[in-house]
């Protein structure tokens, strides 16, 4: 257990914040950092052709150890953090044998993780769980996913008694500003389906992920001075504003849930003759999805019609943008290897939570470039924030789950 949470801490106090507003790959320096450390560790522990290249993506290679041709796996995490909340000067605290009270993050700050308003931390009572100190995230998403694969790989090393067919680790940066697959090498990756290590909670196991388009709106409009304005002035924030409540009632992300898509307005700024709009289409079932684009397409198209006359011209500019697609297209052909994940966690006594992901993953985009890759839980809890937890047990399991797969794997024909 010690050497899971030393391990661990040596990867939490390592800052590698990802920087959206940068074009480099990674997208901030200090992601070298770990990444340079990593290399060095997979290495130590006897991993072969390890490699790191011009953008700190990593890969590794754990040989077979058997005669039989079976299917090359892989398990992939990502070891930057979110820039939603500062990933600097991580000081983990260790909380053992966690008696189901309040946990005094930071007492001179008043910072509290308690269970009366994170009622998860009940499942982990009499567990070591590691927090912050209240100031900032920890990282567990998805630097746990990273000390899973690696501490599995070293127990598969020294356990040769163990049956594995080929094992491939890649680790990669900017996962958390959505570039983590831009440069994933799948074609040298070798695999022929992989598992991301960065769900939630123990047992998740995910293999569907909503669809996903974003849209940017520009209203634009007339400004007159408005004790003549009668008849004359066109406000680009009232018709922004038109817009939106007139967006389908009771489909926003804070009224759905499960499999229920929904248009989300995420960015508003305005004046009278320029006002900006962004917002995200997100939905599971890909014709609904489709058809969510085409209904706000039409809404803009008959405003556009509306004023056509008035304005002498478009009035509100739109750009809809696909960015992602829900994996369950690309791994229900292949679903058993969703199957072998459920089957190696119920061997350990672990119940599968199986869910649609309302969001995206790595592992749907690398599921598009020919890499089928579900998402398995990595143990942490309340990620991007000061209130970020992970059970160690849960990380043990989680490397136990890398271990039995291997295994149930050596045994396929
Ligand atoms: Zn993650």
């Amino acid at each position: 257990m010690q050497h899971i949470i030393d391990r661990f801490i040596s990867y939490v106090t390592v800052d590698t914040e990802a920087d959206p507003n940068s074009n480099t790959t990674p997208s901030s320096a200090k992601q070298w950092d770990l990444a340079n450390k990593l290399v060095e560790e997979l290495k130590a522990i006897g991993l072969q052709d390890v490699s790191i290249d011009d953008k700190a993506y990593i890969q590794a290679t754990l040989p077979s150890n058997i005669d039989e041709k079976v299917p090359t796996i892989g398990f992939v995490s990502h070891f930057d953090t979110t820039p939603d909340f500062t990933g600097a000067n991580v000081k983990p605290q260790i909380v053992k044998n966690y008696d189901g009270g309040d946990i005094i993050l930071n007492a001179e700050k008043n910072i509290v993780l308690s269970p009366s308003y994170f009622e998860d931390l009940l499942l982990y009572k009499g567990q070591t769980l590691i927090t912050t100190d209240g100031t900032t995230l920890l990282g567990a998403d998805d630097k746990a996913g990273i000390t899973e694969i690696v501490t599995a790989m070293e127990y598969l090393i020294q356990n040769p008694h163990i049956k594995h067919g080929t094992i491939k680790v890649g680790f990669t940066p900017d996962e958390e500003i959505g570039r983590g697959a831009d440069f994933f090498d799948v074609e040298k990756f070798g695999c022929d389906w992989a598992y991301t290590m960065d769900g939630s909670q123990i047992g998740e196991l995910e293999y569907e992920n909503f669809n996903a388009a974003g849209v940017k709106l520009k209203f634009k409009g007339k400004s007159v001075h408005p004790g003549y304005a009668k008849g004359k002035m066109i406000n680009a924030m009232t018709l922004a504003a038109k817009f939106i409540t007139a967006l389908p009632a009771g489909e926003t992300p804070e009224e759905t849930q499960d499999y229920e898509g929904f248009y989300h307005v995420v960015h508003l700024d305005g004046s009278i003759e320029d006002t900006n709009v962004q917002m995200i289409i997100r939905d599971h079932d890909r014709t609904k999805f489709e058809a969510r684009k085409v209904h706000v397409q039409k809404m803009i198209d008959d405003l556009n019609a509306k004023y056509a006359k008035q304005f002498g011209g478009d009035i509100v500019e739109i750009e809809i943008k696909d960015q992602y697609y829900n994996m369950r297209e690309k791994v229900e052909p292949v679903m058993h290897i969703v199957d072998i994940a459920e089957k190696a966690m119920k061997n350990l006594g672990i119940t599968p939570i199986v869910k649609p992901i309302r969001g995206g993953t790595d592992g749907s985009r690398l599921s598009y470039m020919g890499l089928p890759c579900p998402n398995i839980f990595a143990g942490g809890h309340n990620f991007h924030g000061k209130y970020e937890y992970v059970p160690v047990e849960s990380i043990q399991s989680a490397i136990n789950v890398i271990v039995e797969i291997a295994q149930i794997v050596a045994k396929q024909k």
